[in-house]
């Protein structure tokens, strides 16, 4: 097990910044998430950790030993990339103990050992079978056992389920999790699916053009977006977003929106004034005594919600309801938030105000 942590760490190919600089800690036994759009940086991110790739600036931490110049081979950790990499012409159980006794381990040691993880993933009846007849679950569950089998000190994941099918992505994404609170192994994994990073993160890591835009519990990020970047790219629908020009002027501490005050502790000198309200569909409910208004545009029925969507004077604003709810187009309404649930950013750098 290992904690892991990376300091100002930046990373250019040529006169290209791929990673600019980041910084962040994965604490011993965490299930982490490095996650964001395709060519945001995660990869080489997690290229850097493992020793793939060396950092153009920064540091590496494993365990406190500042490893940024080693091979991936003198870190001790495990890089799960695709799971289907398996050895065609081996039978599972050689699959698994190849990289044992490619370390010199004994017969009777790596018996002992592929018997033990073959009893964690659940495959020990299947360990003399060839790999090459087995289905999509078992051989990911092989893959998986020949990367874990040499106890690593960390686990590196790049997508490995994003070959699969939806419905086993996710069955296998359950077992993946389940075989982690299982071993309490550090565990670093990159996406570009939000809903997988939220379900299977003890942390996130966003990502978004080379740079860190937050990292923290999955729920703090869903809930307190530091960015409108992060707000939009995790949930679905996305926050609503309404602008309001001008609205904070030199001085003003507060302004007031659809029948409520909200505080503007911080606003740094020099700004415009402009801010971005942000509210999530599930936060807004219709309610006809409210004073902001909307016309219903679209009803998009989902079964047990349903998402609304409503004209208003600051734009398009989705709203998630119980499918109970009668909205029909055409119909104008009021839209009442809870003002603990809004978060306010400014408009021109699109960071959240504190
Ligand atoms: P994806 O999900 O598409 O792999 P990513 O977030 O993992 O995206 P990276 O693979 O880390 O992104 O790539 C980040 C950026 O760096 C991309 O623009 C990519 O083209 C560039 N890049 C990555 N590796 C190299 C390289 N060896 N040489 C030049 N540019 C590179």
């Amino acid at each position: 097990m290992a904690q892991i942590r990376i300091e100002n760490v930046r990373k250019d190919f040529g006169s290209f910044t791929a990673v600019q600089s980041s910084s962040f800690t994965i604490e011993d036994g965490e299930f982490f998430m490095l996650l964001g759009p395709s060519g945001c940086g995660k990869t080489t991110t997690l290229r850097m950790m493992a020793g793939l790739e060396l950092p153009t600036k920064g540091e590496i931490y494993i365990d406190g030993e500042e490893v940024g110049m080693k091979p991936a081979s003198q870190r001790d950790i495990a890089f799960v990339f695709q799971m289907f990499a398996l050895y065609p012409h081996m039978n599972v159980r050689k699959n698994i103990s190849y990289p044992l006794k490619s370390q010199g381990m004994p017969g009777a040691a790596v018996k002992q050992k592929v018997g033990e993880i073959a009893e964690i993933l659940g495959i020990t009846d299947i360990l003399d079978r060839p790999v090459g007849g087995l289905s999509g679950g078992d051989r990911q569950r092989v893959a998986l056992g020949r990367a874990i089998v040499r106890d690593p000190k960390a686990f590196f994941m790049d997508e490995p389920l994003g070959a699969l099918d939806a419905e086993f992505r996710e069955h296998m994404s359950e077992e993946l999790r389940a075989l982690h609170d299982r071993m309490n192994a550090t565990t670093v994994y990159v996406t570009h699916d939000q809903l997988e990073a939220m379900q299977m993160g003890d942390k996130i890591v966003v990502m978004n053009h080379g740079v860190v835009e937050q990292f923290g519990v999955p729920q703090n990020i869903y809930d307190w977006p530091a960015t409108k970047f992060v707000a939009q790219f995790i949930g679905s629908p996305p926050m609503n977003f309404l602008d309001f020009h001008g609205m904070a002027g030199a001085g003003a501490t507060s302004v007031s929106f659809g029948g409520n005050t909200f505080d503007i502790p911080r606003l740094i000198d020099g700004e415009s004034g402009d801010l971005t309200f942000g509210v999530r569909p599930e936060h807004i409910r219709l309610d006809d005594g409210a004073s902001y208004r909307g016309e219903v545009v679209a009803v998009e029925y989902l079964g047990t919600t349903q998402i609304i969507t409503l004209n208003t004077a600051n734009g398009p604003v989705k709203v998630r309801a119980a499918s109970s709810q009668l909205a029909r187009v055409g119909e104008k309404t009021g839209l009442a938030f809870d003002p603990r649930t809004v978060t306010i950013f400014n408009a021109d750098t699109g960071r959240a105000l504190k």
